[in-house]
């Protein structure tokens, strides 16, 4: 338990502001963009940089107290209960270099602010469908783009770190310095220490085609079989994704679609109109759309392409690699999620992989399923009158896609983490052992067990 003294310790070791849950601050250095997550840590620090970030856990680890971290609140799956919430937003330092072809950003950057400067150099970084994500939460869970199949997971290209471990040391890391403790937490999520700073890779572009489809719902079943037989004919710098929206009455949705159930389809592709449109014909001739958006897109509009709410609200969702999208598994997925179902989530959405996210990065990384032929990711908004539903629904769906799956998830899909068997699925197994042991070299106090957190190897005698 925390005394006066404590507290006065942390204040007088940092410069960032200190709020127990009784102060003014609290609940803003606390709030997450899942307002489903309300996050109720002992005491919570704003860092203003990286020293205030080292100095904090090294006060934690001197009184072996639970240190976790939280930049946007875009991953809050589980509130956290207890300890020292560490509040990355400030730190905001960000450079560009557009001939090295690299970014480098604080722990409290936005893919957004990344992509801001990067465009008018011609490069693109790899977010995923919302650029209001944090690039370096994002990326530890793997980071799965927009872009992906054209260029990989974000977390492949990232050339180094600097991470405070549990002991409260600053390290820089990279694929010489601490080779095991880079790979593994390209991937492993927070389990390892908290980022302070992320340098990675950028990628030219000159043209972008994107943008959506929305058909009526009632074709779901035509137009998902004939998205199956589509994906075959694309190339991998083409990345598209469907989507069955039952979409609320609620602002952030275009007016005529409100209240509707309708099919999305996503489409990104590094080339110009003639290309995009030939790509895209046969989708658009497969039913009459009640909205299309496709076509040239200036690369800062590329949220256009998801249209994933800009604002915060509560959610719950959870995900799995399927091994194929076939005629069963299609049939499956609409029994339990199409029109009449009676499902209650805004999005059931598949997200096709393969292309260079099948292949393994060039400096290993913890990355795990690029064996897998598709995502399926469920997410539903916990708000009456259907909250209680919502868990329910996706524990129910999951459960009945189990025969499709390849049994295992991504860490940044995986949703609520569950039992010990449970978060393990978000790696493979070699991968889960490795990082097993690296918890128990890097936090053998277990101080980062919030999360999608693991436990060590136990000492062994
Ligand atoms: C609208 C939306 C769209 C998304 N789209 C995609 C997508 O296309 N592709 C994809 O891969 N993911 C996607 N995600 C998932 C997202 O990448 C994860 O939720 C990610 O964890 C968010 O990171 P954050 O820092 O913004 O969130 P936070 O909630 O602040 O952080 C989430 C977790 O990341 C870890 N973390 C954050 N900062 C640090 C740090 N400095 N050091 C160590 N660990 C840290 C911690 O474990 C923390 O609990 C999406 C999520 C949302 C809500």
């Amino acid at each position: 338990m925390l005394v006066t003294g404590d507290i006065h310790a942390l204040s007088s070791a940092v410069s960032g502001p200190v709020a127990l849950p009784d102060s003014p601050g609290f609940a803003e250095e606390t709030f997450a963009f899942n307002a489903a997550t309300v996050h109720r840590p002992d005491v919570v620090l704003g860092a203003a940089d990286a020293q205030d970030v080292a100095a904090a856990v090294k006060w934690a680890a001197e009184r072996r107290f639970p240190v976790s971290v939280q930049s946007t609140g875009h991953g809050a799956e589980l509130a956290i209960d207890g300890g020292l919430l560490i509040n990355t937003r400030r730190l905001q330092d960000m450079h560009v270099d557009p001939v090295e072809r690299t970014a480098r950003v604080g722990a409290g950057v936005k893919w957004r602010t990344v992509l801001e400067a990067s465009v008018p150099h011609g490069l693109l970084g790899l977010h995923g469908s919302s650029t209001d994500v944090g690039v370096v939460g994002y990326t530890l869970g793997g980071g799965l783009p927009v872009l992906g199949r054209a260029h990989g997971f974000a977390a492949d290209h990232v050339r180094s770190m600097d991470v405070v471990t549990a002991d409260g040391e600053l390290r820089r890391i990279d694929a010489d310095a601490e080779a095991e403790l880079f790979s593994l937490m390209r991937g492993g999520k927070g389990n390892f220490g908290i980022v302070t700073a992320l340098e990675f890779s950028l990628f030219p572009f000159s043209d972008f085609y994107g943008g959506g489809i929305i058909y009526p719902g009632a074709d779901a079943a035509m137009i998902l079989a004939a998205f199956r037989q589509w994906l075959a004919t694309l190339p991998d710098d083409a990345s598209p994704s469907i989507s069955l929206l039952r979409l609320p009455d609620m602002d952030f949705v275009p007016a005529p679609l409100r209240g509707q159930f309708v099919v999305h389809l996503r489409f990104a592709f590094l080339g110009n109109r003639e290309d995009g449109d030939a790509l895209l014909a046969p989708m658009r001739a497969v039913s009459i759309p009640l909205m299309d958006t496709a076509g040239p897109m200036g690369y800062l509009d590329v949220d256009q392409v998801h249209m994933d709410p800009a604002d915060p609200l509560p959610f719950a969702d959870g995900g799995a690699l399927l091994k194929d999208f076939d005629d069963e598994t299609v049939a499956d997925l609409l029994e339990l999620a199409g029109d009449g179902s009676g499902c209650p989530l805004l999005l059931v959405e598949i997200r096709p992989l393969g292309g260079a996210l099948g292949n393994a990065a060039a400096v290993p990384d913890a990355v795990s399923g690029r064996d897998a032929a598709f995502l399926l990711f469920l997410l539903g908004f916990k708000m009456p009158p259907i909250a209680e539903a919502v868990s329910a629904s996706i524990r129910g769906i999951l459960a009945a896609m189990a025969p499709h799956s390849t049994g295992y998830t991504l860490v940044n899909f995986h949703g609520e983490p569950g039992d010990e068997a449970d978060r393990a699925r978000a790696w493979s197994p070699a991968v889960y052992e490795r990082m097993r042991s690296a918890k128990s070299t890097y936090d053998p106090g277990n101080l980062l067990r919030f999360g999608h957190a693991i436990t060590g190897t136990p000492a062994a005698g």
